[in-house]
C-alpha cells in the first residue's frame, strides 16, 4: 500500500484495548477550554510528505492536543515549541499549529510517532509500544527511499525506534546506541541513515530549560543539513 492508504488504514486501528478507551474516553469528556469542539479521538496518523528527507519521531499524540486536533503536535504546547523550531530553521510554512487546517506545510519533512493513540498519563507499555512497531516499520519503509536522516525525541522514542529500524531493514550496532541529546549515529541499510537523538518537546523539558528553543534550534538546523534540506 501507499504512504497515504497507510495512513488511511492506521486511523481505523482498534489494536490496543486500553488505548481505544482512553482516546475515546477523552474525546467524550473533553477538557472544559475545548468543550465546543469535536475530537479525532481515533489514531493519529504521520503529518508530512511521502517524499521527506527528514523524519521526526516523537512518542505518542497528547490527550488535548494531537487526539482532539487529528494532526500530530498540533494543538498543544509541545507543539507550539517544535513548530516555531522548525520554522525557525526554514522546515515548515508557518510557526504556529492550532487544528488540522490552518493550512500549515511541512517541507520535506514528515512527523511522526512509535505510538498513534493518546496513552494515560503519556505512557505507551511496552506491549502497546510493540503493537504499534508494526506501524512504524512499514511507515518507514515507504519513506526509505527519500528518507536521509531520523530526529528521535526523547530515550522512549530512541528505544522504540531501534528495533523497528532493524525490523526495517537498517543495521543498528549492537549493543544498541545510548540516547541523549544531539547524539549523532550513521547507520547502513536500504539508504544510509543519519540517526539524531533530541529531548523531547514536553513541558517537562521546556519549562525547567532542560530543552532550550535554541538546543533544538540547533539539533533540527543540523539534521536539516544531514538530509540536504
Ligand atoms: Fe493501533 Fe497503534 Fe493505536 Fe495501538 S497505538 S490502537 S497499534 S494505532
Amino acid at each position: 500500500r501507499t504512504l497515504a492508504e497507510l495512513d488511511a488504514d492506521l486511523t481505523g486501528c482498534r489494536a490496543c484495548p486500553r488505548l481505544v478507551e482512553w482516546r475515546e474516553h477523552v474525546a467524550e469528556t473533553k477538557r472544559a477550554a475545548y468543550a465546543d469542539e469535536t475530537y479525532w479521538g481515533r489514531p493519529v496518523p504521520g503529518f508530512g510528505p511521502a517524499d521527506a528527507a527528514l523524519v521526526i519521531i516523537g512518542l505518542a499524540p497528547a490527550a488535548h492536543g494531537a487526539n482532539r486536533t487529528g494532526r500530530m503536535f498540533t494543538g498543544d504546547r509541545s507543539g507550539d515549541v517544535l513548530y516555531q523550531a522548525l520554522y525557525d530553521v526554514g522546515l515548515a510554512s508557518q510557526p504556529t499549529a492550532t487544528h488540522a487546517h490552518d493550512g500549515l506545510e511541512l517541507y520535506g519533512t514528515r512527523i511522526t510517532s512509535p505510538v498513534h493513540c493518546a496513552p494515560p498519563a503519556n505512557k505507551p507499555t511496552p506491549a502497546e509500544r510493540d503493537t504499534c512497531g508494526g506501524w512504524l516499520a512499514e511507515e518507514l519503509e515507504l519513506l526509505a527511499p527519500a528518507m536521509r536522516t531520523v530526529v528521535v525525541l526523547g530515550g522512549f522514542g530512541w528505544q522504540a525506534v531501534l528495533p523497528v529500524l532493524t525490523r526495517a531493514g537498517w543495521e543498528v550496532p549492537r549493543p544498541r546506541p545510548a540516547f541523549g541529546h544531539a547524539v549523532h549515529v550513521e547507520l547502513a541499510g536500504p539508504a544510509p541513515l543519519h540517526l539524531v537523538g533530541c529531548y523531547h518537546v514536553s513541558q517537562q523539558n521546556t519549562f525547567t530549560g532542560r530543552l532550550t528553543p535554541a538546543m533544538l534550534r540547533d539539533v533540527l538546523s543540523r539534521a536539516k543539513e544531514l538530509a540536504d534540506l
